[in-house]
């Protein structure tokens, strides 16, 4: 392993008390990281076996039927405090190992720290730990202390509903808009309702229950399974079987057990007195904050039990509201800290600055329209280019027009920078001139333009582009392009309509006065009416797109014999002029 660098990445860790998980922010995203076995989360489990050797995660879980003293789960809940002040009594007994909750904490997070590690191929002792809103100063200070002794430098204790907020991407609130994080795990629920303050969240007022969550819903189901079973209860059996019997059905309908088969609306019956019980508590959390439901801007949810179709819907009916359900519930507090950690690590502020190009960046094009050549919300840096030509003959330059903006006429964008592309007169569409624009981290465009017959290059810089998302002019940009949008597009139609028309006209005149003789007068008129009608619809203020369309198109098909005697034309004469003929 390399040593570790002074600029090494922070790690987020979320310090569960079911399941615990890392992430690090790498190359700008934030990512979980995972163990040997693939595996981003790991049971927040200890044993300490008879020889003095200590496992951690899945393999200390393997112990747990051969050594239930010894294998230590759900310590978070023990953390910080005095024995017996949690309420909760633990199948082990800490003293007879020697070790507290401290130690055995600490035993989690070197776990993590070596999965970090070795999946970053780097060492890593700087991190982020989450804890329950309701922690107190000494249970902050313990988690504090336990990571410090798994040789850890912990830069924040975090609170999981901000980080949970954070991973939702609702950092991006507007001041003072409020946010309620529901949050039913294994062991536990809790219910935070955070406010933005400052750029930051504040948790207003934070409630819960320490002993509720998916576990208690298992333990209801397994008795339910033993029933129809006719078998007596505490079957360990019928307990895994609960499990996962209920997560099936948070996807299907029915699930069979041996030779039973359990319905949701079977589960849903004994989880609506289970969710009930956290009612009290979400009302209690909105009335502490002086919020109504109705005041809160997003509710999101946290948690593997949120995962339950009928969680949602309880959710959604007690807040008056959707719940925000975009993230892995499982995942999101882990990822909010990694997040935070990124922050912290200076390895994520600029990503969420800068990360799209708020408006189109293009050029120009005859007719004076705009050509977007990187689009509106690309990520950047970002690079494209397109090949333009002459519009018209002996033209000997091209003048570049940058252009900013999301409207279809060139005149109502924001012009950035010209330049003149040189190249040697030709035909019309003979010239060859690429445009590159190349959009860096910084928001700095670089343009190139290169006459691709000759090689040669003319560039600019410009430093004048609109990177922020929130500026003004870039909103009243993108109101307007909404607001003008049928206008511009009947504006773009005419004219790409109209310089159609204007090249087919003087080439149908030609044909005409070269070969009027050669076709009846009744089609000589025919085309002349066409060509009247294009011309009318040219001169008109109106400016209707789709009649000017049709005319040109009927102008077309009324010249066809003109254009097949042309080329018989042109052919005999070439005949002639070889001696052929
Ligand atoms: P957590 O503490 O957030 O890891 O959540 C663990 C709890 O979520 C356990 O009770 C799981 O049984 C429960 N859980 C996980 N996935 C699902 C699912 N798909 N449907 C219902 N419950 C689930």
């Amino acid at each position: 392993m390399k040593p570790e660098s002074p600029h090494s990445p922070i790690l987020g860790i979320d310090l569960g008390t079911t399941n615990s998980l890392v992430g690090v922010v790498d190359s700008g995203f934030p990512i979980l990281l995972a163990d040997e076995n693939g595996s981003r989360s790991t049971p927040s489990a200890v044993c300490y076996a008879d020889d003095g050797s200590v496992s951690v995660g899945a393999a200390a879980l393997c112990q747990r039927a051969h050594h239930p003293r010894r294998t230590i789960t759900s310590v978070k809940r023990l953390i910080g405090r005095r024995g017996g002040e949690s309420g909760w009594q633990p199948h082990y007994n800490l003293q007879e190992l020697g070790v507290g909750p401290i130690e055995v904490s600490a035993e989690i997070l070197r776990h993590l720290k070596s999965v970090a590690g070795r999946a970053l191929e780097q060492p890593v002792s700087r991190a982020v730990i989450t804890v329950p809103a309701f922690f107190n100063d000494a249970q902050r200070a313990a988690t504090k202390k336990a990571g410090e002794l798994a040789g850890l430098t912990v830069e924040r204790i975090l609170s999981e509903p901000t980080a949970a907020a954070l991973a939702y991407g609702l950092d991006k609130l507007d001041e003072h808009q409020k946010v309620a994080v529901y949050d039913l795990g294994g062991g536990t629920f809790d219910i935070s309702v955070l406010e933005m303050r400052d750029g930051v969240f504040q948790v207003l007022a934070t409630a819960g229950d320490t002993q509720l969550g998916g576990d208690d819903l298992d333990r209801a189901l397994a008795h339910l399974i033993a029933q129809k079973l006719h078998q007596p209860e505490g079957d360990i059996r019928f307990l895994e079987a609960a499990e996962a019997i209920k997560k099936h059905l948070s996807a299907e309908e029915t699930a069979t057990f041996e030779s039973i088969s359990i319905d949701r609306s079977d589960l849903e019956k004994l989880a609506r007195p289970w969710l009930d019980r956290t009612r009290q508590h979400c009302l209690r959390a909105l009335s502490d904050a002086k919020v109504k439901a109705s005041d809160l801007d997003e509710v999101i949810l946290v948690g593997g039990s949120t995962r339950m179709p009928l969680v949602r819907q309880f959710v959604a009916e007690l807040f008056g509201k959707e719940p925000n359900t975009s993230q892995n519930p499982d995942e999101a507090i882990a990822l909010g800290a990694t997040i935070q950690a990124g922050i912290l690590a200076g390895s994520l502020r600029q990503v969420l600055l800068l990360d799209v190009t708020p408006l189109s960046l293009g050029i120009e094009t005859f007719g004076g329209l705009m050509n977007i050549i990187i689009p509106r919300n690309t990520t950047i840096p970002a690079k494209a280019g397109e090949m333009f030509t002459n519009a018209v003959a002996n033209q000997d330059s091209m003048l570049i027009r940058i252009l900013q903006g999301e409207r279809e006429l060139a005149k109502d964008n924001w012009e950035l920078g010209r330049i003149e592309v040189p190249f040697p007169a030709g035909p019309k569409g003979s010239a060859r001139v690429g445009v590159q624009f190349s959009l860096d981290a910084d928001g700095i465009l670089h343009v190139l333009a290169r006459d691709t017959a000759t090689n040669t290059d003319t560039t600019l810089e410009i430093r004048g582009t609109a990177i922020d998302v929130a500026d003004e002019r870039v909103e009243q940009m993108i109101a307007e392009s909404v607001e003008f949008a049928f206008d511009d597009m009947n504006e773009r139609v005419w004219t790409e309509a109209k310089l159609k028309a204007e090249e087919l006209l003087p080439a149908v005149e030609a044909a005409l006065t070269q070969l009027g003789d050669a076709i009846t007068a009744e089609e000589a008129q025919n085309v002349r009416q066409h060509a009247d009608e294009v011309r009318q619809l040219l001169d008109s203020p109106e400016h209707d797109a789709k009649a000017l369309k049709t005319a040109t198109q009927h102008l077309d098909d009324a010249t066809q014999t003109l254009a097949v005697l042309l080329l018989d034309r042109a052919m005999e004469e070439s005949l002639a002029r070889r001696g052929i003929l």
